[in-house]
């Protein structure tokens, strides 16, 4: 314990430990901190579905009929109708011929991307080494995903198509897997999918697309990033996505085809070793499929209002990278300032998260302000307000 008090202790003091802020009510855009009304600026609750009357009317349901969790997983007797609904929903809303859920979006990276790159030889006498070509910027679930495979891991600097190709030129006669984010959660800018189906299908590799913050997000209808880029459904052949943002619950899961389902099934160890789902969380994340589905104008009051904001802050001669999503860094660079920055905020009524090392790269600490379609103008407006304020009084 000695080691642990004294790397704490250090910790402390080179630098400041997060604050970490408890809500007092749901995650919508009005909530409630030490006592007090706050904007929120952080919640990935995209959609204000997490506190949304029928979502909760659902899991309710769901609590009476099944109690609040199975206690067993899946393959055990967890498995309930809700999971098979919540699971034929999923494909049913990406047109694809199945989806697999897992019991949080961190789980169904790290299971799947094992179980793609090392399962594949378990039950056959075949010892081909899998490639596993990753972006720099992916999320972290992905990078911890990758770790404990043993097997070559290439990554490539962010976005770089050229270097992709190079990757995947050198490795022409292996087994490749390529996986990206399609929003890059800290930077809020898109993978260049198009260009990257075409090279997956060029070299003969997998590729799996992270659409954490793309379904029910981009696109007309919340599709995610294939709708946004108009790219056939099955263009991509492992899509990754989670129930924990846009879909208001927890939990995530692969999408795909029917086989690829099957195998992760028997081979993500995420998915066997654990308790499924539980039943309230799989009900609200199937009522939230259902309302995206008929309410459209969700996803367009949310695409408004990250116009909005960008183009406010753009004017107002913010940095806030080339994002092009709800999801807006506003890049401060010092640590101490953007602690700062944060702390000055929430005493001005705004909830955003001070985003650092080692999240992002040193001296590119930022405020990652995340919009949702229930914020008004004149919330946005107040929030880009404040900034400016703040901005001139710390001098960033
Ligand atoms: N992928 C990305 C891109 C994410 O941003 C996150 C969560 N921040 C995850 C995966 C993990 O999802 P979950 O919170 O459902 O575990």
């Amino acid at each position: 314990m000695q080691y642990i008090y004294e790397t704490i202790r250090e910790f402390k003091q080179k630098i400041s430990y997060p604050d970490i802020p408890t809500l007092e009510s749901a995650a919508d855009v009005e909530t409630n901190i030490n006592g007090k009304k706050v904007l929120l600026f952080c919640s990935n609750n995209y959609l204000g579905l997490a506190n949304h009357p029928a979502i909760k009317q659902a899991a309710i349901a769901a609590i009476d009929r099944y109690g609040v969790s199975t206690c067993a997983s899946r393959l055990v007797a967890g498995n309930t109708l809700l999971h098979n609904e919540l699971e034929s929903t999923i494909a049913n809303f990406l047109h694809r011929d199945a989806s697999v859920v897992f019991s949080t979006g961190y789980m169904t990276n790290s299971g799947a991307i094992v179980a793609l790159a090392l399962g594949i030889n378990m039950f056959r006498n075949v010892k081909k080494e899998t490639v596993i070509i990753s972006d720099e910027l992916n999320h972290a679930s992905i990078v911890d995903g990758c770790r404990p495979t043993k097997t070559k891991i290439e990554q490539y600097p962010h976005k770089d198509m050229k270097k992709l190709e190079a990757i995947l030129t050198k490795h022409r006669h292996e087994r490749k897997i390529i996986v990206t984010d399609a929003v890059f959660s800290m930077d809020g800018d898109m993978a260049p999918l198009p260009d990257m189906v075409i090279l997956a299908k060029k070299y003969d590799a997998l590729l799996m697309v992270d659409e954490a913050h793309s379904i029910g997000i981009l696109g007309k209808t919340g599709r995610g990033i294939l709708e946004h880029f108009g790219l056939p459904w099955d263009s991509v052949d492992i899509l990754m996505g989670t129930l924990s943002k846009a879909a208001g619950s927890v939990g995530g899961f692969i999408a795909g085809s029917q086989e690829l389902i099957d195998f992760l099934r028997i081979i993500g160890r995420s998915y066997m070793f654990t308790a499924a789902l539980p039943p309230p969380t799989a009900a609200a994340a199937i009522a939230s499929f259902n309302y995206i589905k008929t309410h459209p104008e969700l996803v367009k009051s949310l695409h408004d209002n990250a116009e909005y904001l960008r183009s406010s802050f753009r004017k107002n001669n913010f940095d806030i990278l080339d994002t092009e999503t709800p999801i807006v860094p506003l890049i401060i660079g010092s640590e101490e300032k953007a602690i700062a920055f944060s702390r000055q905020l929430l005493a001005e009524g705004i909830l955003a998260c001070c985003i650092r090392w080692p999240a992002v790269e040193k001296n590119k600490a930022r405020i990652r302000l995340v919009l949702m379609s229930d914020h008004t103008i004149r919330h946005l407006d107040t929030l880009v307000d404040k900034c400016a304020i703040i901005r001139k009084r710390l001098c960033c």
